[in-house]
């Protein structure tokens, strides 16, 4: 897609001419919304399909687990498999289950005992868990959890790759952190939540592997708005939540992959939705691992909260995950340009090279806690990332580029005014 010039008109021009244009009519979108990289948006089909499951409930009661169509028994594994072509998997290795940190903790936990012999507490000398110290706080606190939890020192068994620039990931030093640590596991984002850094999980997963260690990821930043390839590049397992770019609604039921190769494996934290389908109901004493990906379910699929990804999901795939690449590089690129034309108070701090970003830019700026504040009160959401980050996401299916715009042109005016003054410094606490 051609990246307009820095004019209204010819930004109303590419959003004349844009092929997904007709998506924003699908959805509820408040005022010129940039934070569908937090919380995506409501669609209609999201809406119908919770009404859909509500129905059921209604009708079929206790019935709806084998009688509800499509039926509840099989929810997670069938959005799964309706997931999986965005991730780049087969439809097996991909089950909706849980919240992204539950599980970090269930895949985590699995390979690193499955690398340390199936006991990682009983092993003579276990190695380490790799991550950056750019990542989202959660991962790190799931990772240390699971290693206190095997009678293992979190200082000594997590391995952080610092950043060289505190934006962004050098893949060249996790390569060299995986040469030289004794790694386990490594366990990276797709994308990083501040700077939108894209990370070669194909490069990542080789090294891992050249090293004799698993390669996990968090897709969190990146599914639903950059194609991956997770079975083609051999990625061990993987996780992501489905309210961001997928648009399934706040705290909707997450996801995971698990490449076909470890199926059968015991998962750290088992449950009776991840034992064999066919034989669950026999209530056994032993747990029999499912052979896919929904052997990490634990306990039973919260039907409801998996019902708005069910209909954001048909959305998506009318759309096609490639045009909205192509939309959401395009818009970004338009951001980046903009940002540059404006004053030198505000710096792009995610990589220029579109290859290497997701889908979000984040803006630096002294005033970036303030400017957010103000922007909202002028209905622009972004969100403020500390220290001094906007980060503003224009998400491609409800997004255009006559709003990328709007929020440059809001930003000038706010620097330049001042008017930004007016709102509190920020004091801490909830941001
Ligand atoms: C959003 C996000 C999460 C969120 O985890 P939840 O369990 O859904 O609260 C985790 N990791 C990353 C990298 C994220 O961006």
């Amino acid at each position: 897609m051609d990246v307009p010039d820095m004019t209204r008109a010819a930004a109303r021009a590419a959003d004349e001419g844009d092929a997904l244009r007709e998506f924003r009519d699908r959805f509820d979108v408040p005022g010129t919304y940039m934070d569908g990289n937090s919380l995506g948006a409501l669609s209609e089909a999201s809406e119908a399909a919770v009404d859909r499951v509500v129905d059921q409930w209604r009708e079929h009661a206790v019935e709806g687990w084998t009688e509800a169509d499509p039926d509840w028994f099989h929810y997670g594994e069938r959005l799964g498999a309706k997931v999986a072509p965005l991730v780049g998997a087969r439809d097996e290795e991909v089950c909706v289950c849980g919240s992204t940190t539950v599980n970090i903790h269930t895949l985590v936990g699995t390979f690193f005992d499955l690398a340390n012999g199936g006991s990682a507490a009983a092993a003579d000398d276990p190695g380490t868990v790799l991550v950056n110290d750019l990542d989202f706080p959660t991962d790190h606190y799931a990772i240390r959890a699971q290693l206190r939890q095997r009678g293992l020192d979190p200082d000594d068994h997590l391995t952080v790759v610092e950043s060289g620039d505190g934006r962004t990931i050098d893949e060249a030093r996790v390569e060299r952190a995986l040469a030289t640590e004794d790694v386990d596991v490594l366990f990276m984002p797709s994308v990083l939540y501040r700077s939108g850094q894209l990370l070669d999980v194909e490069r990542l997963t080789a090294a891992a592997h050249d090293h004799g260690a698993y390669a996990g990821f968090d897709l969190a930043h990146s599914v639903g708005v950059v194609p991956h390839d997770l079975s083609g590049v051999g990625v061990d397992f993987a996780v992501w939540c489905h309210y961001k770019y997928l648009n399934a609604g706040p705290g909707a039921v997450a996801g995971l992959y698990c490449n076909e190769e470890h199926v059968g494996t015991t998962p750290a934290l088992a449950g009776w939705w991840g034992h064999e389908k066919e034989t669950q109901f026999e209530m056994r004493r032993e747990f029999t691992p499912a052979e896919s990906a929904g052997a990490f379910q634990i306990g039973t699929v919260p039907v409801l909260a998996a019902a708005p990804l069910d209909g954001a999901l048909d959305v998506h795939h009318e759309a096609g995950i490639d045009r909205i690449r192509a939309k959401s590089v395009a818009l970004t690129e338009y951001l980046v340009a903009l940002v540059d034309d404006l004053s030198d108070a505000f710096t792009v701090g995610s990589p220029r090279d579109p290859v290497h970003r997701g889908g979000h830019v984040a803006i630096e700026h002294g005033e970036a806690y303030r400017l957010t504040e103000a922007l909202k009160d002028r209905d622009v959401v972004v969100d403020f990332r500390p220290p001094n980050v906007v980060r503003v996401a224009p998400a491609p299916l409800y997004t255009g580029f006559e709003d990328v715009y709007d929020v440059a042109e809001r930003l000038r005016e706010l620097h330049e005014t001042r008017a930004y003054e007016e709102y509190e410094p920020r004091s801490g606490g909830v941001t």
